[in-house]
C-alpha cells in the first residue's frame, strides 16, 4: 500500500498525450448505460483536434482520421475500444460513479514492486479507458505516423455488447483492426468464445410425502466458483453436480424431492446448492455416509479444500408436497447427464479450451396453487468454432427431450474463430519481434470479446487484440502498469507505421 507521500497525479506521466486523455476520460463519470457523459467529452476531445465524429443510434462513435502526410491512400486501419467501465467499489468508500469521477493514484504495485496506475477504492477504468486514450493519442498526436484511421468507441461492453451488437458493414469502412481491450502487453489475442445460453423447464405435479418418511436439507457449500469462460479449465466444482452425485448415490429409486436449487448466474460456476427431499427413515444416515464419501472425492479431485455437504434433518412437518419418485428421480437423472466443464481444445492453439458448457443453475418454485412445481435448468455453452457451440448446445437439448423438458435456447453469440493467416496478425508480431526482441505469444480467450460480434456484423473484418497490462480488472483493486503503457504505446506507434505502408 502507498504512503500518501507517494500518490501523485498523472502529469508527470510519459506517455503525455495518452496519460492526459486518460485523466480526462477518468475525470467523467462512465458506467455501462450511462455513456452520455463520456460521448459527449471524447466528441469534444476528437472536435479540439479537427477530427469529425459520427454517432450511431445506439451511442457508438465513429472518428474519422485522415492519414499523416504521404501516408493517405493505405487502407484504412480501426482502432477499436469501449466506453463504458465496470463499477465496483469498496464497501466503506463513498463514490458515486453517477456523480464523481474516478481518482487515479499513481502508486507501487506490492507484489511486483511496479509502478502502477489504480483508482482509491474503486474500480479505475483501464479497461478500457486507456485504450480509449491510445486511441485517440495515437489519432491526435502530429508526429505519429499512421495511414487513415477509424476510431470506433463503443457503448456498454461491459453489460450487453449492445453497442457492438448495432454495428452494421456500414458502421464504418475499414475492415482491418486493432481492438486495444486485451489486458497482457506480451500477447495478441486473435480469437474468443462464442456462447448460447439453454433452458430446460419441467413442470410436475406434487404429492403429499407418506407417513413414515423423513426429510432433509442437503446443502453443498465452500466451492471456489469462477468464470464460467475464463476459470472452466481449472477443473473446480460444480455445486450442482456435487449436490446431484450425493443424491444419486445415495438412492434414486426412493428419494423425493421437495426443492432444488443451485447456482445464482449462468456465467458463473455454481458454488454453493441445496436439496430438501424426503425418504424412508435410513436416508438421513445413508446420505451423511454419502455425503462423506463424495466430498472426499471431490476434494481429491478438484483441490475443493473448503468444500462442505451438510445433511441437516427438517420437520416432516414443514414439507408439504414433493415430487412422485419417478419425477424425481428424472430431475436428478437429468443434472446427472447435462455436461459440465471443458468439452474440447483448440487442436491448433495449445492449451486453448475451445468448447465448453457451464451447468450454472438450477431453481424449483411452486407454481399454479401450489399443486405443481417448476424446476427450470440453466446453461452457457461457450465455443470458438461455431459448429462445436451448435452441436453443444444440441447435445443438451437432446438431454432435455429424452427427459421430457421443454427446451429453450437463446441469446446466441458468435465466437470469433483464430485465424493463423491473418496478415494484420503477421504484421503485428513481426513488428513485435523487432521491436522487444522476442516473439509475443499468440493466443485466443475462452470468453466472449466485441470481435467476436463486430466480426459477425460487420464481415471480412481482419482483426487482432492487444492492450497494455491490466490486473484485477473489475474489481476496487483494478491496476494498469505505467512501463506497460509506455510499452503498448510505442508498439501501436511501430504497427500504425507499419500499417501504414500499404
Ligand atoms: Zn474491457
Amino acid at each position: 500500500m502507498a504512503s500518501k507521500s507517494d500518490v501523485s497525479g498523472l502529469g508527470n506521466l510519459e506517455p503525455a498525450a495518452v496519460w492526459g486523455f486518460f485523466s480526462r476520460i477518468a475525470d467523467i463519470p462512465h458506467s455501462s448505460r450511462k455513456e452520455e457523459r463520456i460521448r459527449q467529452g471524447v466528441r469534444a476531445m476528437a472536435q479540439e483536434h479537427g477530427l469529425s465524429v459520427r454517432e450511431d443510434s445506439t451511442g457508438n462513435l465513429v472518428i474519422d482520421v485522415p492519414g499523416s502526410p504521404g501516408c493517405g491512400n493505405a487502407p484504412i486501419t480501426v482502432l477499436q475500444a469501449h466506453l463504458d467501465m465496470v463499477c465496483e467499489k469498496n464497501a466503506d468508500s463513498a463514490h458515486d460513479f453517477d456523480r464523481d469521477g474516478v481518482s487515479a493514484i499513481v502508486d507501487h504495485d506490492a507484489a511486483s514492486g511496479k509502478q502502477i496506475v489504480r483508482a482509491d477504492g474503486t474500480t479505475l477504468g483501464a479497461d478500457n479507458g486507456i485504450g480509449v486514450a491510445m486511441a485517440l493519442a495515437a489519432a491526435s498526436e502530429t508526429e505519429v505516423t499512421h495511414g487513415p484511421l477509424e476510431l470506433v468507441f463503443t457503448i456498454d461492453e461491459e453489460s450487453g455488447m449492445t453497442g457492438a451488437k448495432a454495428l452494421t458493414p456500414d458502421s464504418f469502412r475499414g475492415r482491418r483492426m486493432l481492438n486495444l481491450d486485451s489486458e497482457e502487453d506480451d500477447v495478441l489475442y486473435i480469437g474468443c468464445a462464442g456462447g448460447c445460453d439453454t433452458t430446460l423447464s419441467f413442470e410436475y405435479e406434487l404429492e403429499q410425502p407418506g407417513g413414515d418418511v423423513v426429510a432433509c436439507r442437503v446443502a453443498v457449500t465452500g466451492l471456489r466458483g469462477g468464470h464460467s469462460g475464463s476459470d472452466i479449465h481449472e477443473n473446480r466444482g460444480n455445486a450442482i453436480k456435487v449436490l446431484v452425485r450425493t443424491l444419486l448415490r445415495a438412492d434414486h429409486h426412493t428419494l423425493q424431492v421437495a426443492s432444488i436449487n443451485g447456482g445464482q448466474l449462468r456465467n458463473a460456476i455454481p458454488r454453493e446448492a441445496e436439496a430438501v427431499v424426503s425418504g424412508p427413515p435410513e436416508t438421513i444416515e445413508t446420505l451423511r455416509a454419502v455425503a462423506k464419501t463424495v466430498a472426499d472425492d471431490v476434494i481429491r479431485e478438484s483441490a475443493e479444500e473448503q468444500l462442505s455437504i451438510s445433511v441437516q434433518p427438517v420437520p416432516a412437518g414443514d414439507i408439504p408436497a414433493v415430487l412422485p419418485p419417478d419425477q424425481s428421480s428424472r430431475i436428478l437423472a437429468t443434472l446427472a447427464a447435462l455436461p459440465h466443464g471443458v468439452l474440447a481444445m483448440h487442436p491448433g492453439i495449445e492449451g486453448l479450451v475451445e468448447t465448453s458448457n457451464n451447468l450454472a443453475t438450477v431453481a424449483s418454485s411452486l407454481v399454479d396453487g401450489r399443486r405443481k412445481m417448476r424446476v427450470e435448468i440453466a446453461t452457457l455453452s461457450r465455443s470458438s468454432s461455431t459448429s462445436q457451440k451448435e452441436a453443444t448446445v444440441s447435445q443438451i437439448a437432446a438431454v432435455g427431450k429424452l427427459a421430457g423438458a421443454v427446451v429453450r435456447a437463446g441469446n446466441d453469440y458468435p465466437g470469433w474463430e483464430p485465424n493463423m493467416d491473418s496478415p494484420v496478425l503477421s504484421t503485428c508480431r513481426g513488428v513485435y519481434t523487432r521491436l522487444f526482441g522476442e516473439e509475443p505469444k499468440v493466443t485466443a480467450i475462452h470468453a466472449g470479446l466485441e470481435c467476436g460480434i463486430i466480426g459477425e456484423r460487420v464481415g471480412g473484418m481482419d482483426m487482432v487484440s492487444l492492450g497494455p497490462r491490466i490486473e484485477r480488472a473489475h474489481t476496487p483493486e483494478e491496476r494498469v502498469f505505467i512501463t506497460s503503457v509506455q510499452k503498448s504505446w510505442k508498439y501501436l506507434l511501430a504497427i500504425l507505421a507499419e500499417l501504414a505502408r500499404g
